[in-house]
């Protein structure tokens, strides 16, 4: 099977006709191939967008809401279908893609639908010198969207959905490992009724039609989410042009647990920050720090807990792991493992491959818990991205603090206490975008997303995304 680029509202093969292959994690088969996407087509994708852009961004706000909401609905209609081919496409299992992917994917687009009714800009009324000031709010033209492979259509409509609201044509590109489900996306645009190259949406390698996009002059702003090194290339790029840049990057964050908390929630919530989606999340707890009174406590349980999760094939209901995305992240996964008592680290539960039954060439791994002496070790300090969680004590409130603070990145961190001025005095300190007390993950659209440090720059969630997505002009009227 292959999948096409979606171009001005059809779908069409790469012009110089290479592709390359895609796998399935869940078996490592090749099952499709994607166009490896050149300048050419995005010249062609950039054309579409900036054609579509004159009467887009005048489209009223409630026509723009409609189709929004309507291909929310869409893809709720198709969730099926949608999570099928996530799971296949990424080797998550398939009841997290019918239950967190595919649903958010379906709210980012309704999120957004009915917040951009909602945007508002000001008025500064000069008083004393009669005039009258007034912000207009408007888009910016065509921009790109980049996302990343570990939640595909979840995070690629994430970008998409703000920045067409706000009345920007898009070209954007999903990652090449995860191409499917904005691939289908496609369709569901021309069931809503979205105009033709208001959305463009190119295939391929990251450094031949990423880059390209990052690099064309004439768009204007770029909204990327990925790998830090990546982010940093992108800046390099882009900065010159004094593009809008929004980076969504790498994390390495902190869950710190304190004895006063609510022990059996913190745990099972622990579980799953730890390996949710095999451990690919940017905002998973992978440095854990467990106060000291209840570590042995906390390990055995934590051990107890993490034995009881199945890995398996997406496809089977009962399995809360999947594969890992791809074989060169599983070996690069590995070598962390591997060197783990190098790195000063000692294994303590998984580790190993996983054969699953008719699935023997797919990339299983054990979720992995690793015991460290030392927050400064590699293992604390670089971001694995898999199933491998590292748990150390701590002995006071400062002491887990500085070691929280003590890493390049800076996205998110997660707190179990019940001592409210703890968790006050914490929150201020820790240097993240996020922080989550006594829950993981707990989301609400509206609330500002990014982080600090190499985690990124600029906020995407919310009004910042539209805010991101507009170049504010303020326009000083004088009367007499
Ligand atoms: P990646 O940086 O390798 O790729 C991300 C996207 O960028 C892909 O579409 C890729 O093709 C493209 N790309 C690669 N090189 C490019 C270039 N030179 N110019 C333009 N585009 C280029 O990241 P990944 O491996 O797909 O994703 C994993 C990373 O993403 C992890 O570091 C994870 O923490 C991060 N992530 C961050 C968040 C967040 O919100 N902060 C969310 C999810 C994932």
């Amino acid at each position: 099977m292959k999948i096409k680029n979606y171009i001005n509202g059809e779908f069409v093969n790469p012009i110089l006709d290479n592709w390359i292959d895609n796998y399935n994690p869940s078996n490592g088969e090749i099952y499709s191939q994607i166009p490896n996407s050149s300048d050419i087509d995005l010249k062609n994708a950039f054309k579409a967008a900036k054609n579509a852009f004159p009467k887009w961004s005048e489209t009223t706000l409630e026509k723009r809401s409609q189709i929004l909401s309507n291909i929310a609905h869409l893809i709720t209609e198709k969730l099926p279908e949608l999570a099928a081919a996530e799971a296949k496409d990424n080797g998550k299992p398939l009841e997290l893609a019918k239950s967190i992917d595919i649903p958010r994917a379906a709210a980012n687009f309704q999120f957004f639908a009915n917040a951009i009714t909602q945007f508002a800009s000001e008025t500064h009324d000069s008083v004393g010198l009669n005039a009258i000031n007034f912000t207009l709010r408007q888009p910016i033209g065509v921009v790109g969207c980049i996302s990343p492979w570990n939640l595909p259509l979840y995070l690629f409509t994430w970008k998409i959905a703000p920045a067409i609201a706000a009345g920007n044509c898009v070209v954007a590109k999903p990652s090449e490992i995860t191409p499917m489900t904005a691939f289908l996306l496609g369709e569901i645009l021309n069931e809503a009724g979205l105009p033709k190259g208001v959305l463009n949406i190119v295939h391929g390698s990251g450094k031949t039609i990423g880059q390209a996009i990052v690099a064309h002059s004439e768009i204007k702003a770029i909204s990327f989410t990925g790998g830090t090194q990546t982010g940093a290339h992108i800046a390099k790029v882009a900065a010159p042009m004094f593009k809008k840049l929004s980076l969504e990057l790498g994390g390495k964050n902190p869950a710190i647990i304190f004895a006063d908390c609510n022990y059996d929630e913190m745990l099972e919530a622990t579980v799953r920050s730890s390996f949710a989606n095999q451990g690919q999340i940017c905002l998973c707890g992978s440095r854990i720090f467990i106060e000291a009174s209840i570590y042995q406590k906390f390990k055995t349980d934590f051990i107890t807990a993490v034995s009881k999760l199945k890995v398996g094939n997406p496809f089977d209901s009962t399995s809360d792991l999947g594969a890992l995305v791809s074989k060169p992240h599983l070996e690069k996964v590995r070598s962390y493992i591997d060197n783990a008592a190098q790195y000063g680290g000692k294994v303590i539960f998984g580790g190993n491959l996983v054969s699953i039954h008719n699935f023997e060439s797919g990339y299983y791994l054990e979720p992995t818990i690793i015991e460290v002496k030392d927050n400064s070790c590699v293992l604390n300090q670089e971001e694995i991205f898999g199933p491998v969680v590292t748990i150390m004590p701590f002995n006071n409130e400062n002491e887990v603090l500085a070691m929280a603070n003590d890493s390049s990145y800076g996205l998110s961190a997660t707190l179990w206490t019940n001592d409210l001025k703890k968790t006050m005095r914490i929150s201020k300190q820790i240097h993240t975008g996020i922080v989550w007390v006594n829950t993981w993950l707990l989301r609400d659209l509206r609330t500002p997303f990014g982080g600090v440090k190499n985690s990124g720059v600029g906020r995407e969630g919310g009004l910042e995304a539209l805010r991101f997505f507009t170049e504010p002009k303020n326009i000083c009227i004088k009367y007499n």
